[in-house]
């Protein structure tokens, strides 16, 4: 279980990241929903320890993971990542695109490689490059090649926003499928109500910098804390 407490982040004295704390689950997905700009990527890349928090903590599973004066390096923290600009090495195939964050013999890789690029009904891709697939097959290359290393935790950026409308539901429903059965706690940016409606046990709403609301779906829907909130969700459909 991922635990952020309290994280600000200001950049020329301007707080995006203002008081955040979240709590998210092992097999649960949490949605950060909220406009562009309200500071959700800011938030991801500090969890990711790519980007220092100015005050806050993170924990996972009980242990510290950074303060402000103590910090995990990125590689381990046991966090898997999947961006929509995240691209697969283009010079590597499939299996070792997938292999890439993988430790262990070369049999326990491959079996691992083979595992994961079975669920995600590429087999029969190990052999072939990126740039000889379809934007759909390469989002689920992706999608195994971040779960492949067993991350405790998987931080996930607009990851379906390139694609178009009838590929996304199948990979929707194949990458949830997947992160259940891993039982991973998942954090999963979007600026879509709908995306996070589809896809989250819970919705942390963002406005500037803030955790406005947070709870199921439903709720959050039904019961929108402010007129702001009413108007986000309609303004998006
Ligand atoms: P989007 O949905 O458009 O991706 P977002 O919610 O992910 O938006 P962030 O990328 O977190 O938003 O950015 C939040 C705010 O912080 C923006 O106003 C952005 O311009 C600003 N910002 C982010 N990184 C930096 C930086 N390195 N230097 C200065 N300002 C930054
Ligand atoms: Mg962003």
């Amino acid at each position: 279980r991922l635990e952020i407490r309290n994280l600000v982040r200001a950049f020329e004295g301007r707080r995006v990241v203002d008081d955040v704390s979240l709590t998210i689950m092992p097999g649960q997905v949490t949605c950060l929903l909220g406009p562009s700009g309200c500071g959700k990527s800011t938030t991801l890349r500090m969890i990711a320890g790519v980007e220092m928090q100015d005050s806050g903590e993170i924990w996972a599973d009980g242990e510290l993971v950074c303060n402000t004066i103590f910090r995990v390096p990125p590689e381990r923290r046991g966090i898997g990542l999947m961006f929509q600009d995240f691209a697969l090495f283009p010079h590597l195939s499939v299996a070792r695109n997938v292999a890439f964050g993988l430790s262990g013999s070369a049999e326990e890789k491959r079996a691992r490689v083979e595992e994961l690029l079975h669920r995600v009904d590429m087999s029969r891709h190990i052999d072939s490059f990126p740039h000889q697939l379809s934007g759909g097959e390469q989002q689920r290359v992706a999608l195994a090649r971040a779960l492949a290393p067993r991350p405790r935790i998987m931080l996930m950026d607009e990851p379906f926003s390139g694609l178009d409308n009838r590929l996304r539901d199948g990979i929707r429903d194949h990458t949830l499928t997947l992160l259940k059965e891993e039982d991973t706690a998942v954090l999963l940016v979007t600026h879509e109500p709908e995306e996070a409606m589809r896809m989250g046990d819970e919705i942390a709403l963002m406005r500037n910098g803030k955790i406005v609301q947070q709870g199921a779906p439903y709720n959050v829907y039904t019961r929108p804390v402010d007129r702001a909130t009413v108007s986000f969700f309609s303004d998006a459909n």
